[in-house]
């Protein structure tokens, strides 16, 4: 099967990190979240978690070379050798030339969403502690309130996710991702995905992805 390197580009509460893991499964490649990392070296106190810590519950983005030194290292694991799907990498146009440099990208994902619908996504998703499954309280209710099925792990809202963390992280977005949007294109390597389908027909989203990567 031909190697998958695949970038997911989109605002924060579009539905990235659902559609990766659906993704991964579907190809057999790791679902890479930057975001996930972080949050991961922060719980185990780890030194990178100390350096990240401060931006991430703002909104703010993490610097670059922080963030470039994180995938350089992740994408050199084995299970990275047959393809990828990353989630939250790169954010701005420096990360994206440093990817250039450490592996050839075969495509581009851009969901494509309204912002009535990104707020409400984001305002009511809720995240394990111990795994970082993603739900909503509405579009995808865990079985039991407040509890991952996937692990048993407490659900809780990401410090990010109130009112004035989403607004930076919006202005993070239009400032320094979007941009990203122009250089992907220029390469021929972006794809448009709609992504302003309720929860119950993902699989129009998901369809949609399979086309692009198809081709
Ligand atoms: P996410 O889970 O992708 O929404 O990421 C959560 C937070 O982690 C972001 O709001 C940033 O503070 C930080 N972060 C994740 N990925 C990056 C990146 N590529 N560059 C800079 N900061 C990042």
């Amino acid at each position: 099967m031909k190697t998958l390197n695949i970038v997911l580009l989109g605002a924060p509460g579009v539905g990235k990190g659902t559609y990766a893991e659906i993704l991964s499964k579907k190809y057999k490649i790791p679902h890479v979240s930057t975001g996930q990392m972080f949050r991961d070296a922060i719980k185990e106190r780890s030194e990178l978690g100390k350096k990240v810590e401060s931006f991430i519950t703002k909104g703010d983005l993490v610097p670059d070379d922080i963030t470039i030194d994180v995938i350089k290292e992740r994408l050199k694991e084995e299970d990275c050798k047959k393809g990828f799907l990353l989630d939250g990498f790169p954010r701005t146009i420096p990360q994206a030339e440093a990817l250039e440099k450490m592996r050839k990208i075969s495509k581009v994902l851009n969901f494509v969403a309204s912002e009535e619908n990104i707020i409400e996504r984001l305002s009511g998703r809720r995240t394990c502690k111990k795994c970082g499954a993603i739900f909503h309280v509405k579009n995808i209710p865990p079985k039991v309130e407040g509890i991952c099925d996937e692990c048993g792990g407490e659900l809780y809202q990401r410090e990010d996710e109130t009112p004035e963390a989403i607004k930076v992280r919006m202005k993070e977005y239009n400032r320094k991702t979007k941009p990203l949007v122009d250089f992907y294109k220029k390469r021929g390597l972006l794809v448009n995905i709609d992504a302003n389908y309720p929860f119950e027909e993902i699989e129009k989203i998901v369809s949609q992805c399979e086309m692009a990567l198809k081709k």
